[in-house]
Order: C-alpha cells, then sequence, then structure tokens
C-alpha cells in the first residue's frame, strides 16, 4: 500500500474514530484497530523518511492522531441478565469491584453487592423501569459518595443526599463514602459524660453517655420512637447534633415526627434521613451507614452527636429481601449469614474519641409479643451496651413511658451518670425493687400489714413520678426536683391520680420561688448542702401550698 493510500485510509479511519469515541458504547477492539494503524503508518514513515514532501501532510495527520486520542475513554462494559425487584445480575465488567458503582442505559446507578466467577450482583438505587435483559451496563469507576457537612443540618435527605424537603439541593462540604472504618482503639476513650434525654426514668436507672449504643426494643405500639424523638429534643440546650434515620417507617409516621421536630424547634441541630417503604430495598439497606456518615463527618468537626436508627428491623428485613431475590443462601429466619456482621459493622461506628466529640447511638428493634429472644432483637442486644425495654403490658395501662426497669440495662453509662442524680437512683431503685416484690399483694387486693402497705404506696407514688408526658422532656433540674421529692416523702399524702398535677405544679413553684436550684444543678451536676436545704425549704412550702390550694374531692 503506498503512503498516501495508507494516508487516506487514516483519515477516513480518524473521522470513523471521532464518531465512536462519542460513543458510549464504543469498544476495546475498535481502539486496537486504531492502534494496529497509527502503528503501521509509523513504521510507513520511517521506510519513507527521505521523501520530504510527504513531511507536511505525516505533520497535519499525527496532529489529528493528537486529537482524536485524547477524546478515546476506555469503559468497563457488561450486559445484563437478570433485573427486577431492585436487583440487578450482569455479566462482563472485569474491572469492577465490590462497592463500585454501575450505570444503566437509563442513568440509574446500582451499587455492586457481590462478585461471582462469571456474573455481578448489583441493588439498584433507583427505578428499574426501562431497563431489561440485555442491555449495556457500564462500570463509573467510582464508589457511592453521599455529600456531608454542617449544611445537612436541618435538612430531610433521601440515602443518597437528595433534598426530599423541597429546600433545593444539598450544600456539600465534602462527598463521604458510605462504608468507613470505625476510629480505631486508640483513637477512643471511654464512654464518660453524660447524656441526658430528658426522660426521668431513663436518666435515673438507665443513664446513657456519650458515645454509648443503648438498643430501644419493644412491641410495635409501646412508644419506642417517641423515646428516642423525646431524646432528640432534650438536646435542645445541650450542643449536641442529632441524625434520625427513618428505614421503612410508614410515611405518615415520619411525617409526624418531622413535624414535632419543626414544631419543637429541634430541627435546628438535627438532619433527617428517610428511606420509605416504597424506595427501592437498597435504600432501606443503606439509609443508616447514609445517617452515620453524616454524623460521622460531625464527629471530625469535633461534635457531639446523637444518632436514632428507626428501626434496625425494617433494616434487616431489607437486607433480608435482597439477600433473597439475590438468591444467597438464607440462614436463620431467612436471614442471610452476614446480617449479624451488617449491624455490628454499622453500631461499632458509634464512639467516644480522644478529642472529645462523640456519636452515641440510639438503635430500635421492634420484638412479636415481647420476644426479646428473636433472632434480630438478640443479635442486637449483644452488639450494644445496654438496652432500654418498652413493655405493651404497661404501657396498655398506662404507664407511659413503659420501660420495664427489670429486663432493661445500661451497661456503661453509669460511669457517666452525673453524681447528684446517682445519689438519688441508688434509692430509688432499691424501693422499686421492694415495691416489685409485694406488687403483686396490691395486685389483689390482700390485706397486708402496715409496713407492706407503706412500701406499695410508696412504690406506686414512685412508679407515678417517673411516668412522663409526651415530647416533654426535663431538664437535669427538674428531673431532680421530682425525685428528690419522691424519694424524700412529699409524695406520701398525695392521692395516686393527683401526681402528675402536683409534679406539674411543683415544677412551676420551683421555677417561680427558687429558680436558681434548677440552674445551679444543671451546670454542675451536683448537689451541695446548701442547695439541698434550699430544695428541702421551698418543697415543703409548696406542699403546704398545695395542700392549701388542692380542690377538696
Ligand atoms: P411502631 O412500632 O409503630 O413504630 P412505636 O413503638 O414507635 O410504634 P410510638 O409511635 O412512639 O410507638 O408511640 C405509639 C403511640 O403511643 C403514639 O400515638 C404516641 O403518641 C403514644 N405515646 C408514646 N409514648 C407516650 C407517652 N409517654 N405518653 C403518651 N403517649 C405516648
Ligand atoms: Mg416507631
Amino acid at each position: 500500500m503506498s503512503t498516501s493510500e495508507l494516508t487516506k485510509k487514516m483519515q477516513k479511519r480518524i473521522e470513523q474514530l471521532r464518531v465512536a469515541a462519542s460513543d458510549e458504547t464504543f469498544h476495546k477492539a475498535e481502539v486496537q484497530t486504531y492502534d494496529e494503524l497509527s502503528h503501521n503508518l509509523r513504521e510507513e514513515r520511517k521506510k519513507k523518511r527521505p521523501q520530504a514532501r510527504l513531511g507536511g501532510l505525516t505533520g497535519v495527520v499525527t496532529t489529528d492522531l493528537d486529537n482524536v486520542s485524547s477524546n478515546v475513554k476506555f469503559k468497563d462494559v457488561g450486559t445484563v441478565q437478570h433485573i427486577g425487584n431492585g436487583v440487578a445480575t450482569l455479566s462482563g465488567l472485569p474491572h469492577v469491584r465490590t462497592d463500585g458503582l454501575v450505570e444503566f442505559s437509563t442513568g440509574v446507578r446500582g451499587l455492586v453487592l457481590n462478585l461471582d466467577h462469571n456474573h455481578l450482583d448489583v441493588i439498584l438505587l433507583g427505578a428499574d423501569e426501562g431497563i431489561s435483559g440485555g442491555d449495556l451496563a457500564t462500570s463509573t469507576g467510582e464508589r457511592l459518595r453521599i455529600p456531608v457537612g454542617p449544611r445537612l443540618i436541618g435538612r430531610v435527605v433521601t440515602p443518597l443526599g437528595d433534598p426530599l424537603d423541597g429546600g433545593g439541593q444539598v450544600t456539600a462540604s465534602d462527598f463521604w463514602v458510605l462504608e468507613r472504618n470505625p476510629p480505631g482503639i486508640v483513637q477512643r476513650e471511654p464512654v464518660h459524660e453524660s447524656l441526658q434525654t430528658g426522660i426521668k426514668i431513663i436518666d435515673a436507672l438507665l443513664p446513657i453517655g456519650k458515645g454509648q449504643r443503648e438498643l430501644i426494643v419493644g412491641d410495635r405500639q409501646t412508644g419506642k420512637t417517641a423515646v428516642a424523638v423525646d431524646a432528640i429534643l432534650a438536646q435542645r440546650d445541650e450542643d449536641v447534633n442529632c441524625v434520625y434515620v427513618a428505614i421503612g417507617q410508614k410515611k405518615s409516621t415520619t411525617l409526624s415526627v418531622i413535624e414535632t421536630l419543626q414544631a419543637e424547634g429541634a430541627m435546628k441541630y438535627t438532619t433527617v434521613v428517610v428511606a420509605s417503604p416504597d424506595d427501592p430495598p437498597a435504600l432501606r439497606y443503606l439509609a443508616p451507614y447514609a445517617g452515620c456518615t453524616i454524623a460521622e463527618y460531625m464527629l471530625k468537626m469535633g461534635r457531639d452527636v446523637l444518632i436514632v436508627y428507626d428501626d434496625l428491623s425494617k433494616h434487616a428485613d431489607a437486607y433480608r429481601e435482597l439477600s433473597l431475590l439475590l438468591r444467597r443462601p438464607p440462614g436463620r429466619e431467612a436471614y442471610p449469614g452476614d446480617i449479624f456482621y451488617l449491624h455490628s459493622r454499622l453500631l461499632e461506628r458509634a464512639c467516644k474519641v480522644k478529642n472529645g466529640a462523640s456519636i452515641t447511638a440510639l438503635p430500635i428493634v421492634t420484638t412479636q409479643r415481647g420476644n426479646i429472644s428473636a433472632y434480630i432483637p438478640t443479635n442486637l442486644i449483644s452488639i450494644t451496651d445496654g438496652q432500654i425495654v418498652l413493655d405493651a403490658d404497661q404501657f396498655n395501662r398506662g404507664i407511659k413511658p413503659a420501660v420495664d426497669v427489670g429486663k432493661s440495662v445500661s451497661r456503661v453509662g453509669g460511669a457517666a451518670q452525673t453524681r447528684v442524680m446517682r445519689t438519688l437512683s441508688g434509692d430509688l431503685r432499691l424501693r422499686l425493687a421492694q415495691f416489685e416484690e409485694v406488687a403483686r399483694f396490691a395486685r389483689f387486693g390482700t390485706d397486708v400489714d402496715p409496713e407492706t402497705r407503706r412500701q406499695i404506696e410508696t412504690g406506686q407514688r414512685l412508679q407515678a413520678i417517673l411516668m412522663q408526658n409526651l415530647h416533654q422532656p426535663l431538664s437535669l433540674g427538674m428531673q431532680i426536683v421530682s425525685l428528690f421529692a419522691a424519694v424524700n416523702g412529699s409524695l406520701n399524702d398525695v392521692a395516686l391520680d393527683d401526681i402528675p398535677s402536683y409534679e406539674a405544679a411543683m415544677h412551676e413553684f420551683v421555677d417561680h420561688h427558687a429558680p436558681a436550684i434548677e440552674i445551679e444543678i444543671n451546670q454542675t451536676g451536683e448537689m451541695t448542702d446548701n442547695l439541698k436545704s434550699d430544695m428541702i425549704a421551698v418543697l415543703q412550702e409548696f406542699h403546704a401550698y398545695w395542700l392549701r390550694k388542692k380542690p377538696v374531692a
């Protein structure tokens, strides 16, 4: 072939390549042909070097070649073998990795979950409409990242960081991958600071520390979400950021949580991540990791964070759904074998690190008929540092929050409890235990001796003072006022039914006549002798006032 023929052929080929390079499905084989041709040309040019007249033309061709090569991109291409229900099986894509992203012809992205010898499993991050078997899918060469940063505070977003609150695109400080290594043991320090939930029974008997993982477990409709939301509301003046992750919750429930947070001014420091039941299962599976990543950015900024996962039963169900669709072997209760790993690697990311910042996690799990020994609840109980068990019977009897003190425990929070609360809680625990022992006599209305009657009456009053209305978290100071009055017997001559109104009036009275008590306890977490005598005086004064004012029955 003469040089001029070869050059003509090259130019024609370059033109074809230009068209091909703009086509996403451009294949490596074509690049090979191109490489061969340019190699041949170089060889030919070497032979014909003395022919100076070709010099100019070769120059033009070389420049053209340079331009073309910059447009050519290599892409890993695969073929859809099977698609449906939010998952897909692909072949090809030799360079893709687990956790890598692939893009389908409709623009929907998928996350690689599994690699096998001749296929790979992908979970879809969007709708599967318009994609069918035989379609091409390309690797983006990236891992899934979500926006993080302070601008997420006050926002409601999907697990991919897209806004759901109509407030425009989220301005990100950075984009972080969802799977991150938790801080190592050297970076951590023991849990030693208290995290107030504003709920008397929890702060007194099941104290939570910053960096702790405390499971909230209970049947459906027993106030699990209420406890977690109240704990978020209690952070109003505490300089703690919050993340609420709703996983597969009814939209109406999630909406009412968001409305409560807005109404109580809690959205100023809270981010909400929502994966609804009608979202693809992949989003429900990714939601807690997204929430945790958002929290970790705040941790990096030196903040204390409280994160609520509502709830991990739904999370486990989403993962089971994906695994069964991908034909992974089912294990106990049809959950895949790595479900324990799934939750432990999530909760291990809660931490108290040495620069003072922390992530406290409140995962929620739903039980059936109080069966806390089912697979997912036991897994979570063994991963976390304690559990708050909510009892359906207590809830139905009107004892709210329905915390079952006997089954609940907080394993590390005791070290973090404020000193003032610790002195009161020992006494409280003892009297409640005594009450538990004799309570059955009260239930059967048996005739009992005066000492037992006294224990029953005190116990009932303690139980009543530990009840709390929805969305009314109390400051440490006010909790101490209530518990101090209860432990010191102020409630003994108050009728059981009057206790809620007695407590409310008492708080108002103390707030009005001795506001320093609340302020000082909140600030110091201690009760000095002076403060104690002030407290006794003001409570006696109030008691006398209440007896005078109380409407006669
Ligand atoms: P689900 O299993 O459906 O998620 P849940 O266990 O999260 O339910 P919640 O939604 O928190 O339960 O509460 C159930 C109902 O009980 C709600 O209507 C809530 O208003 C009410 N409730 C919860 N705690 C209290 C409380 N301390 N005082 C009064 N009502 C409460
Ligand atoms: Mg709930």
